[in-house]
């Protein structure tokens, strides 16, 4: 069984986060480094460590990240000037917090695809 981060604790309101929104598959909160006028990060409530272990089964939930994504982004204003929505994995794709999550970054231009 994968190890909990602490974004379990964050699911659970263990430990503080600006949460956003919150349903019985996915937790949105204000990411605590902010790399954008608008950082928010969508994750399921169940615990998947990488896309690498995603099942079928995930399927309700990973999409659920999506409406919710679309959702926040008009919260923020930043709909229709656009956003960028981006899930790193392991290492090479510079993943830090080994409970899935997506990024959803807006507010500015964000640039070419990578972001440091
Ligand atoms: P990644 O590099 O894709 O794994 O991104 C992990 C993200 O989680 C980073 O942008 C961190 O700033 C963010 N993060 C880590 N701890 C917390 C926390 N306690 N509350 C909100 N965001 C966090």
């Amino acid at each position: 069984m994968a190890e909990e981060t602490i974004f379990s604790k964050i699911i659970r309101k263990e430990i503080p986060a600006d949460i956003l929104y919150q349903d019985d598959l996915v937790t949105a909160f204000r990411d605590i480094n902010p790399r954008a006028p608008s950082h928010v990060l969508i994750i399921p409530n169940k615990l998947i460590p990488t896309v690498n272990e995603v099942q079928e089964a995930d399927e309700l939930a990973l999409g659920r990240m999506f409406t919710v994504a679309k959702k926040i982004a008009e919260q923020e204003g930043i709909a229709e000037d656009g956003y960028r929505l981006l899930v790193n994995c392991n290492s090479h794709g510079g993943q830090e917090v080994y409970h899935i999550h997506m990024h959803l970054v807006g507010g500015r231009p964000l640039g070419p695809l990578l972001m440091s």
